[in-house]
């Protein structure tokens, strides 16, 4: 199948807000400068790639020239040029004065903003013959990144949207276009409405998971837009008798011991917790769950 995107560039929508000022027009517009430097991002790289390529075997990418079916391995014409976007939530927030889930209206403006992305995109795509599409960026440790930047430059108004826990300096931006990840929500009625953001969305969307499973997908894929649904329970990994259980524990099940580590997916892929960014681990202790969990875990 060999799909390759060749990069993924994402944007700081709660920027764009500080910058806006509350004003529509400038937001929109400012969303258009800032999506023209992505694609000229994606463009150079694409220059610089071809350029390395035509050095054929004899170049630093001979394994992406390899030809054994008439075109290279890596066939730059059909590369895709994803265009990702972190915290819409705050995005909202600031230009609203309303979390995205807060109401209605809020989600209009939301749907509204990443269909004004995808036309831009579009019309890019024309423009350079390239396919840039957007995407759910896997933030891992972009969300955290554009929150720390966003406090340092815009610190008034960054300060009233940005997420986790900032005394600890565990900031965090929501992922993508996604809800608040602590917001009181029924998991039908979050993919329900996440989902609504799907149709405009080409390359993967991701929602968090939940309990119910076989009702849940069949409530999902009856009553909702999702493409897709994500299962990811979590594991405690014990340090000491190398054993791993279900669930996020304080102490190890197995031999009681207190050497552990979580692991988990909180966004693309499963990594252990004690790898993460102080932004993720905000996020983890916010994220908002149907069960109780880490009860009185305090890392
Ligand atoms: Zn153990």
């Amino acid at each position: 199948m060999r799909y390759s995107a060749l990069q993924n560039v994402t944007l700081n929508l709660p920027r764009l807000a500080y910058e806006a000022g509350g004003d529509n027009t400038r937001l929109f517009a400012k969303l258009g400068e800032r999506i023209a430097i992505a694609a000229k991002a994606h463009r150079e790289k694409r220059d610089f790639i071809t350029r390395l390529l035509s050095h054929k075997a004899s170049g630093p990418l001979t394994l992406l020239n390899m030809d054994l079916d008439g075109t290279p391995y890596l066939r730059m014409h059909r590369c895709t040029y994803l265009i990702g976007m972190v915290g819409m939530n705050e995005l909202i927030q600031y230009h609203t004065g309303e979390e995205l889930h807060g109401s209605v209206e809020s989600m209009k403006f939301g749907l509204k903003v990443i269909a004004h992305m995808k036309l831009l995109a579009d019309e890019l795509s024309r423009k350079y013959d390239m396919r840039f599409v957007l995407e759910q960026t896997p933030a891992e440790s972009t969300a955290y990144r554009f929150a720390k930047l966003d406090l340092k430059h815009f610190p008034e108004e960054a300060l009233t949207v940005v997420k986790g826990n900032r005394g600890e300096g565990e900031v965090y931006y929501t992922n993508s276009t996604l809800f608040d990840v602590g917001a009181p929500m029924n998991p039908i009625e979050r993919v329900q409405l996440e989902g609504r953001f799907h149709p405009l969305i080409e390359a993967g969307a991701l929602t968090p998971p939940a309990e119910s499973l076989a009702d849940f997908v069949i409530k999902t894929f009856k009553n909702t837009k999702n493409d897709q649904i994500a299962f990811s329970p979590e594991f405690t990994s014990c340090r000491a008798c190398g054993k791993v259980s279900r669930g996020l524990h304080e102490a190890c099940l197995w031999c009681r011991s207190t050497e552990v580590d979580g692991i988990t997916r909180i966004t693309g892929y499963f990594t252990k917790i004690s790898s993460w960014n102080k932004g993720k681990i905000g996020e983890l202790k916010d994220r908002y769950r149907n069960q109780g969990w880490l009860a009185g875990r305090n890392a």
